[in-house]
C-alpha cells in the first residue's frame, strides 16, 4: 500500500491515516507532524519552519522534499506507506514521482478528502492536540477524558497555533491555490479517488477502508 491522503486542513486525513497505518501495518508520514517536531526540538529544520507554520503558509519546497526523501529510505517503507499532508504543491508531486522512481515503485492510490468549508472551520477551531504524542481531540465531538489533558499519555492539551481563526483562512486560501491543483493532477494520472470526509470518524473509516481494500497488505 503506497497513498497519498490529499484535501484541505481539517479534513480529516491524519486521523484517518493513523488508523489506516495501524490497520495495515505500514508507516504514516505525515510532514506537519515531523515539521512540528523539529519546531518543538529547536533544530534548523523548526527554526526555518516555525514562521511560515505559525502563519499557516507552506514551508518551501525544497525543505519539506528533502525531508520526505530522508523519511522514505528508512526501514519500514519497504511494506508501504501513507502520505499525510505531501505532497502540497505540483513541484512536491513531480519530486515525489522521481524519488519513487528511482526506487523502482509506484503510488497505488491518492485518496482525495472532501469536507464543507464550513464544517472544516468547526473542527479546526474546535481541535485540541498533544505536543507530545500528536494524538488529537475535539472540544465537541470527540473530547478528551478530562477535556484538558491527552487521554494517550497525560500531557496537556494545546489549541495550534495554525488553528487559531486568521491561520486557519490563510491555510484553506495556500490549500485553494497551492494543493488543489493536485486534484487534477493525480486525476489525469488516473490515482485520484475521491472520498466523502463529512461524517463521523468510524463512518469515514469504513468508506476508506473500502477504497483502499485492493491495496492490503497480507
Ligand atoms: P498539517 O499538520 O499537515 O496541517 O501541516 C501543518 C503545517 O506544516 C502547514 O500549514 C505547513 O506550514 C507545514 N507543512 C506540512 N506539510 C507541508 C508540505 N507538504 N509542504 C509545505 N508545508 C507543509
Amino acid at each position: 500500500m503506497r497513498v497519498v491522503f490529499l484535501g484541505a486542513p481539517g479534513v480529516g486525513k491524519g486521523t484517518q491515516a493513523d488508523r489506516i497505518a495501524a490497520q495495515h501495518k505500514v508507516v504514516k508520514i505525515s510532514t506537519g507532524d515531523v515539521l512540528r517536531e523539529a519546531v518543538r526540538n529547536q533544530t534548523a529544520l523548526g527554526r526555518e519552519a516555525k514562521g511560515f507554520m505559525d502563519q499557516g503558509k507552506l514551508v518551501p519546497d525544497s525543505v519539506v522534499i528533502g525531508l520526505v526523501r530522508d523519511k522514505l529510505g528508512e526501514p519500514g517503507c519497504e511494506n508501504g506507506f501513507i502520505l499525510d499532508g505531501f505532497p502540497r504543491t505540483v513541484p512536491q508531486a513531480e519530486e515525489l514521482g522521481k524519488v519513487l522512481t528511482s526506487k523502482q515503485l509506484k503510488l497505488d492510490r491518492v485518496v482525495n478528502f472532501q469536507v464543507s468549508r464550513e464544517a472544516i472551520i468547526n473542527r479546526l477551531s474546535g481541535r485540541r492536540s498533544c505536543p507530545k504524542c500528536q494524538a488529537t481531540f475535539h472540544v465537541n465531538f470527540a473530547p478528551s477524558k478530562t477535556g484538558s489533558t491527552c487521554d494517550r499519555c497525560g500531557e496537556t492539551l494545546v489549541r495550534r497555533s495554525d488553528d487559531q481563526r486568521g491561520a486557519i483562512e490563510t491555510r484553506l486560501k495556500v490549500y485553494e491555490e497551492q494543493t488543489a491543483p493536485l486534484i487534477q493532477y493525480y486525476r489525469e494520472r488516473k490515482l485520484l479517488s475521491e472520498l466523502d470526509g463529512s461524517g463521523a470518524v468510524e463512518e469515514v473509516f469504513e468508506k476508506l477502508s473500502h477504497t483502499l481494500a485492493p491495496y492490503k497488505v497480507a
